[in-house]
């Protein structure tokens, strides 16, 4: 099982976000995507879903930017990656044309059960535990100078 990209960069922002101390500027999306490595066009789209998901909140104006929110400092890693990838199978068995075997299929539940287990594995996780111990100091070493977007 492989994630999204937007996905992988939605975490990779949250997590950077989430490492920033209250007192430090907060980044903008530029300053957050060359931190992240990721393309600025790339990272405006997720900056906008994480927005929409309340996890993200931005201010505008001198010294604003980015911050991660209250609720998505708490969001369960878990219900955050459901929420990103969306729901439905693995693999694509009701897309057109569908698979012949869906109606009796035994792997599909396999692979279902196999996509509960890894959310499984993410939900008792919250952003603060991955920023937590020395993560948070190489998150925080990223992209410490700030880029005007
Ligand atoms: S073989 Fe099974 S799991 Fe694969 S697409 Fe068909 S129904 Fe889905």
């Amino acid at each position: 099982m492989r994630l999204t990209k937007a996905t992988d960069i939605a975490l990779r922002i949250a997590m950077y976000l989430a490492a920033q101390p209250p007192e430090r500027e907060e980044p903008t999306t530029r300053t957050v995507a060359d931190a992240m490595a990721v393309p600025y066009s790339h990272a405006a789209k997720v900056v906008a879903r994480l927005r929409s998901l309340g996890v993200v909140e931005t201010r505008r104006g001198a010294g604003g930017g980015l911050r991660i929110t209250a609720a998505g400092r708490a969001v369960s890693l878990g219900r955050l990656v459901r929420q990103l990838e969306g729901v439905g199978d693995v693999v694509g068995c009701e897309e057109e044309p569908p698979c012949p075997l869906r109606t009796e299929c035994r792997l599909r539940g396999a692979l279902r059960r196999a996509q509960d287990a890894f959310y499984a594995a993410l939900d008792p996780l919250v952003l603060e535990d991955l920023v937590a111990g020395s993560a948070g100091p190489i998150l925080l070493g990223l992209g410490a100078t700030r880029v005007n977007s």
